[in-house]
């Protein structure tokens, strides 16, 4: 029984890994229009970033939708396969790379992107869904029910049980460890230089280092970025030689407009709401916990898990254009253009993501700490 319930997450890994080889090399979709066809695998949409001029935002969705899925896959099966073989230490550090790789990979998002997309791509052409899609969902499936079925604590625990280091005296500040959280004990008479965890070998911090000053630059930086988002087209879309910009906004009233709702609430919350509430409750969290403020804070601790958590789905529209540009490629009879709305979007979420990670939630209980001292 026990051992059915280990090797459940392994099966699940392994699988989502299969799914996600095949998506790699099957076509993808497959569209006819006035009387071409155009087929697109995985990688044509950040490919063709590349060839238009976006570069970076070619490189991001290259990152997030073939990189991060396909080494969070294999380091999971590795180290959920070798559990009770391989070194500790190989896995230690394998299963590290996993968590810390796990919210990068967006699969899911992805597909919500090719939701949005398909809704645009049928009005112009005949779509045919191909085998590398189906084999995608499989694989977010598989993926989640890996995700949710792996118990960290109990890989740890299992690698723990193997490594032959002494174990650390009980005594000493106990601190926490942010990637694997395991209870360090640091000693008062530590020598100078970084503290590692003992259990995963993290870097260990009392706080984030300069936690303020990197939170506040990628939050203003994503501020600054976030009007030209929204003011800018992101694609220009061709259509028997008549070029249509489409901002954010603009393509969310057109989804209203064909009775599409649903996604259209979808992408507005994804677009519009989810990168504008992160960065006003983050500058609110950073004004708070600067000011030493005790106000709210089991709210503030929430809303800073919420923010961490949502932030990966405002790359629908990201998704979407790199499916539209690696699909309409009918020259002045049809075809999509992404434009700098879209590069600039792209950083706001990539920006938002990383000042929430450069925040440390933990400063906002200083206050509450200094209160009783
Ligand atoms: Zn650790």
């Amino acid at each position: 029984m026990r051992r059915a319930r280990r090797s459940y997450p392994l099966a699940c890994a392994l699988a989502a890994l299969l799914f996600y080889l095949f998506a790699l090399v099957a076509p993808f979709i497959e569209i006819r229009a006035y009387g071409r066809f155009a087929l697109a695998k995985l990688d044509t949409g950040p490919e063709q970033f590349m060839v238009q001029g976006f570069g970076l935002a070619g490189a991001l969705v290259f990152i997030v939708t073939l990189v991060a899925p396909a080494l969070k896959l294999g380091l999971l099966t590795i180290t959920l396969a070798g559990l009770r073989r391989l070194p500790p230490g190989l896995l230690k550090l394998s299963f590290r790379i996993y968590q810390v790789l796990a919210p990068w990979a967006m699969i899911d998002v992805y597909l919500l992107g090719f939701l949005v997309a398909y809704t645009k791509l049928t009005a112009y052409a005949q779509v045919h869904l191909d085998t590398a899609l189906y084999a995608l969902i499989g694989c977010m499936l598989c993926m989640a029910a890996a995700d949710s079925s792996v118990d960290a604590e109990q890989v740890w625990r299992t690698l723990d049980g193997r490594s032959t280091r002494t174990p650390a005296p009980a005594d000493g500040m106990p601190q926490g460890c942010h990637e694997c959280g395991y209870l360090n004990h640091v000693g008062y008479d530590h020598g100078p230089g970084p503290l590692h965890c003992q259990r995963c070998g993290g870097a260990l911090h009392a706080r984030k280092r300069d936690s303020y000053s990197r939170a506040w630059s990628f939050l203003l930086a994503a501020l600054a970025m976030y009007l030209p988002a929204n003011i800018y087209p992101f694609m220009v879309l061709t259509s028997l030689s008549h070029a249509t910009p489409y901002t954010i906004i603009g393509g969310i009233i057109e989804l209203f407009q064909s009775g599409l709702w649903p996604l259209a609430l979808l992408v507005f919350f994804a677009s519009i709401t989810i990168p504008l509430v992160k960065i006003l409750l983050l500058g609110y969290m950073l004004i708070t916990a600067q000011l030493g403020s005790t106000a709210h804070l089991h709210f503030r601790c929430k809303a800073y898990r919420f923010i961490d958590f949502i932030g990966r789905w405002s790359m629908i529209d990201v998704f979407m254009v790199s499916i539209l540009i690696a699909l309409m490629r009918f020259g002045e009879f049809a075809s999509v253009q992404a434009a700098r709305g879209a590069v600039c979007f792209a950083a706001v979420v990539v920006l938002t993501i990383f000042a929430v990670e450069a925040f440390d939630p933990r400063l906002m209980w200083d206050a509450e700490h200094a209160l009783h001292e």
